[in-house]
């Protein structure tokens, strides 16, 4: 008897050994320590502050909290600890950058999986930047049935290459001639036929629902439409409507119904009011907004996503665009600050988007100094990139904030942000899910991610 028990309790211990170094190997607590601690909500920075880690998941966090004897410490020193930056509009698989026309012959001579894998580098220097988490606000290749976005969300869930978390749009749903139709100022026909509700293109309210049925059936997390024109693209005006009150009805109830928010690139003022009307979670840029229609916003409780960057990088290379995009850009860059200082001051809600790809993946982090620029508190700043975000992306029980319970997504940047915000732009500590990508030096930009930095205004 005594024999035949042995492989039993063997087995048993074996089992048990193994079980305990699994999950002391899973469980080790992670301590992050730095001398200021930005949580996510409070008005101010918290001096000492520790944050205890478990698996992907925050434990703990405070200045009186009890460290385990057994945890791993990182001391980062002289650093400000943050929940992980998040950018609600981004184009991570696309490349706006450099000469208009150059980059448009590009965009039709390179093969989609090339684009793909030039995605990958861009995934990255955003994610080492600091911004763990991206709303993707479009990803459309000129008569390409692809979805590249979605693809990339799901590699980088996968742990297959890495990057932020993305909640994706694909191919943004825009009117015939509209920002969205991306054979706007190409002869008629040049791709043999006009784009349809597959490729985001649609006309009236039923068009509208099938083309948000159709992205949400290939992996959509958000719906993003073009309600108005927009800066770089051809064939329309800067400002005008382009959805009819009815069809941003159609919009607004389909997506809501599948539970998906509306993201609408507007910088009209007529078609901004129209939109807020018909209940969309956001506004993106917003250049040409009057202050009635902040005050709906705020009514509503509608977010304005500003992306102050792409305006600036626009103006700040004007001679690469084409005379009439030029003129475009100007006018949105002209109106844009006084709506952005007026949306601050009357307490509209703001979310941190700078539309990357417009301008180098990795640069994201300068539309807090530029925010802080047009009349932002810093403090203001920081929460509109964290948990402002989460609250518009909807992930606000999740991230955001540095709580427990909370995923630990979080970076960390040398010295006091709220004393100079551009500490953001120098992130050197990144985790997301618990694991550490980055602790000191960036991975150096390949060649795919130029580095071509905007000289941005003192003021
Ligand atoms: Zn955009």
């Amino acid at each position: 008897m005594r024999i035949a028990y042995r492989p039993y309790y063997l087995a048993v211990i074996v089992i048990l050994l193994f079980s305990a170094v699994a999950a002391g190997a899973a469980d080790q607590t992670v301590v992050l320590k730095a001398a200021r601690m930005f949580d996510g909500k409070s008005k101010s920075l918290i001096p000492n502050s520790v944050v205890l880690v478990q698996g992907d998941k925050i434990v703990d966090v405070g200045s009186t909290v009890t460290i385990p004897s057994d945890a791993k410490v990182i001391d980062l020193g002289d650093m400000t600890l943050s929940p992980g930056f998040m950018d609600a509009h981004t184009h991570l698989t696309l490349d706006f950058t450099g000469n208009f026309n150059e980059r448009r012959l590009k965009e039709l001579q390179t093969n989609v999986s090339e684009m793909t894998l030039m995605a990958i580098s861009y995934a990255r220097a955003t994610l080492e930047a600091g911004f763990t988490t991206v709303r993707d606000l479009g990803s459309r290749f000129v008569g390409s049935p692809e979805f590249v976005d979605v693809a990339l969300r799901n590699a980088i869930n996968h742990g297959i290459t890495p990057g932020p978390h993305m909640l994706v749009a694909t191919k943004g749903i825009g009117a015939t001639g509209g920002h969205f139709d991306a054979t706007g100022g190409y002869r008629d026909k040049l791709f043999g036929r006009e784009p349809d509700p597959s490729e985001g293109i649609a006309d009236g309210p039923d068009e509208i629902r099938k083309a948000v049925r159709f992205e949400v059936k290939n992996g959509a997390n958000v719906i993003k439409a073009a309600v108005s024109g927009g800066v770089l693209s051809l064939a329309d005006e800067v400002d005008t409507p382009q959805f009819t009150p009815a069809e941003m009805a159609a919009l607004v109830d389909e997506s809501h119904r599948l539970r998906k928010k509306v993201a609408v690139h507007c910088h009209g003022d007529q078609a901004a009011r129209e939109a807020i009307e018909a209940g969309v979670d956001s506004i993106e840029h917003g250049s040409f907004m009057k202050t009635e229609t902040l005050q709906l916003m705020k009514t509503k409780g509608t977010y304005l996503v500003p992306t102050l960057m792409a305006t600036e990088y626009i103006l700040s290379k004007i001679d690469s665009y084409p005379p009439a995009l030029q003129a475009k850009a100007r006018a949105a860059g002209a109106a844009r600050s006084e709506m952005f200082r007026n949306a601050v001051k009357m307490g509209v809600k703001i979310a941190l988007g700078t539309d990357a790809g417009v301008f180098p993946h990795g640069d994201n982090a300068k539309e807090f100094a530029l925010m802080v620029g047009l009349g932002m508190q810093p403090i203001d700043a920081l929460r509109s990139g964290t948990s402002n975000d989460a609250d518009l992306l909807g992930i606000g029980q999740a991230v955001g904030t540095l709580e427990k319970g909370k995923r630990a997504d979080i970076v960390a940047m040398p010295g006091d942000p709220t004393a100079d915000i551009t500490a953001t732009e120098h992130i050197s500590f990144v985790m997301k899910d618990g694991k550490i990508f980055r602790n000191g030096p960036a991975t150096p930009r390949t060649t795919a991610v130029r580095d071509d930095d905007v000289d941005l205004p003192a003021d």
